[in-house]
């Protein structure tokens, strides 16, 4: 059994085409799970009006991700729409060993880096209504310019072709219903029984409840 299997916290994924409304929701559900904890990703993509440096995101040049990339200081990486975005590893094996559950923002590519090193992350894919809708959400934002937006839309068919690989599909129709089943999906992945034990050991140990070890 690896040692990442030790770990407390639970890691979610959730994927998205641009323009689902997945931020919106993830920020909500953030809001509402204090004990949830957003990995902030690095990337090469200039910050958007609005956006604060540590915050959404690190904002970092080519070179500075290259050699970070080289130091293995990514969890997992990869090239969306033309720019560089990375996560943490230091930052999320902290947090996870601490029993902190961690919620990445990733593409396909990146949850399927994670997939093979936390084989029990839980990955969540939010599918917009239409795709209409995924149209006019992405031209309502207006932060992004025309180019930008079309070169957008194209990639969503690629992303979207990857929802098999996550475990739970959200239909964004109604953001109330999507909210409350993202919480569903973190309530019942904290149930597990190996996260129960980890954070109760005391509890199972007074039960004489032992780990299971098949369900790690
Ligand atoms: P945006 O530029 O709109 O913030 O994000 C564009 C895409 O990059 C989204 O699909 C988002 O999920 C993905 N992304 C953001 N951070 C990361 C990351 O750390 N790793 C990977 N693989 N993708 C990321």
């Amino acid at each position: 059994m690896s040692h990442l299997n030790t770990h407390a916290g639970s890691l979610f994924m959730v994927a998205a085409p641009s323009g689902a409304g997945k931020s919106t929701l993830v920020n909500a559900l953030l809001a509402k799970e204090s004990d949830l904890r957003l990995s902030i990703s690095y990337t090469t993509r200039p910050p958007r009006p609005g956006e604060v440096d540590g915050r959404e995101y690190h904002f970092t040049t080519v070179e500075d991700f290259l050699a970070r990339k080289d130091n293995k200081e990514f969890l997992e990486c990869a090239e969306v729409h033309g720019n560089y975005y990375g996560t943490s590893r230091i930052l999320i094996n902290q947090h996870m060993q601490a029993g902190t559950d961690m919620l990445l923002e990733i593409d396909w590519q990146g949850a399927q880096q994670v997939k093979a090193q936390f084989p029990h992350s839980v990955g969540i894919f939010i599918l917009p209504p239409s795709i209409d809708a995924l149209e006019q959400r992405l031209k309502k934002r207006g932060q992004d310019s025309e180019q930008v937006i079309t070169r957008r839309l194209l990639a969503a068919g690629g992303e979207i072709a990857h929802a098999p690989e996550f475990e739970y599909v959200i239909i964004n129709q109604e953001f109330e219903v999507a909210l409350s089943e993202l919480v569903a999906i973190v309530k019942a992945t904290r149930c597990r029984f190996n996260q129960q034990a980890a954070r109760n050991s005391a509890l199972f140990a007074q039960f004489g409840i032992h780990a299971n070890l098949s369900q790690t």
